[in-house]
């Protein structure tokens, strides 16, 4: 018989989820709070359940897909006698320290609980274009794992539940502090008279030399040591200044320059003028 899955929360994303169960031939049974968004999942061949605590009990892997902490609270609530002998995949957005109280939650009532992160879009739902970051039990994971694989590319790091949101929430801040700085930028671009546009075509071809710089810096901050990267400190700080006089003769926002000269000088007063950017690592509070 096909395998069954239960999805609760029908919002953009659970529907896409759910969709994607009905469209690989599970036997998906999905539950919303305003029953109206299940429709075209029936329509799609779902079935839908009256309520929660029924879409939980119709089979061995309910995944949970809400706004926040606080409907997962409330659904949970809903459902606490129905998820024993069950594992529950929670692919809400939040904390680790969330991840890990639902855990303990699902272990009390003989639940295995596996936290999600996703990175990605509702409509690529179901391709590989879709990151989705779990932790949590191991054995629930790889009694599951073919199910979970069906939503995109899927890595597992590790049995603590706070893992995957651990590192959705270090991923997702790689790209904001990535980009508010490309977005300040492009303020300086502009204050030049540059079309942003064509600018930020010619960044997205130089990209490319990303991928290796960063490997190089991981492992630098990992061993300690530290070569020249970008060059050494003494040549990059004698840089900085120009870019700042720069930002600041067109009104720019400087503030992250002025922060990376202030940890260069400091890095070279303390004699590592010959180390480079990775070396200011060891700059950053707290202790890594
Ligand atoms: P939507 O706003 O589309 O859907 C929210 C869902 O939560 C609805 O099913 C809603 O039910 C339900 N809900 C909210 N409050 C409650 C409550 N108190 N009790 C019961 N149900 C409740 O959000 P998405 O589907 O887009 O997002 C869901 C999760 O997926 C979020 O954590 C989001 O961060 C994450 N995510 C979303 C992405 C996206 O691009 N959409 C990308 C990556 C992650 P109702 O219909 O009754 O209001």
């Amino acid at each position: 018989a096909a395998p069954r899955v239960s999805v609760l929360g029908l919002g953009a994303m659970g529907s896409a989820i759910a969709r994607t169960f009905v469209e690989r031939g599970y036997r998906t049974t999905v539950w919303n709070r305003n029953a109206a968004k299940s429709a075209p999942l029936v329509d799609a061949g779902a079935s839908a359940a009256a309520t929660a605590a029924e879409a939980a009990e119709a089979g061995p892997l309910v995944v949970v897909c809400l706004l926040d902490g606080a409907a997962v609270d409330a659904v949970l609530g809903s459902v606490e006698g129905s998820v024993a002998g069950r594992v529950l995949v929670n692919l809400t957005s939040g904390s680790p320290a969330q991840a890990r109280a639902y855990a303990e939650w699902a272990a009390e009532r003989g639940a295995g609980y596996i936290d999600g992160k996703i990175m990605g879009d509702p409509p690529y739902v179901g391709t590989p274009n879709v990151m989705f970051s779990f932790s949590g039990s191991r054995g629930a994971f790889e009694a599951h794992e073919s199910a979970l694989k069906e939503l995109g590319t899927i890595a597992y790091h590790g049995t603590d539940a706070g893992a995957a949101a651990v590192e959705f929430m270090a991923q997702v801040a790689v790209g904001y502090e990535l980009l508010i700085g490309f977005l300040h930028t492009l303020r300086l671009v502009h204050a030049e008279g540059v079309d942003v546009q064509e600018f930020t075509g010619r960044v997205a071809a130089s990209m490319a030399g990303y991928p290796p710089l960063l490997a190089s810096m991981g492992k630098a901050v990992k061993t300690g040591e530290y070569g020249p990267d970008l060059g050494s400190l003494n040549v990059q700080a004698a840089l900085m200044d120009d870019m700042i006089a720069h930002r600041e003769s067109l009104g720019v926002e400087a503030v992250r320059m002025r922060e990376v000269k202030k940890l260069m000088d400091r890095r070279i007063a303390d004699g590592h003028g010959g180390q480079g950017f990775s070396s200011l690592f060891e700059l950053l509070p707290p202790r890594g």
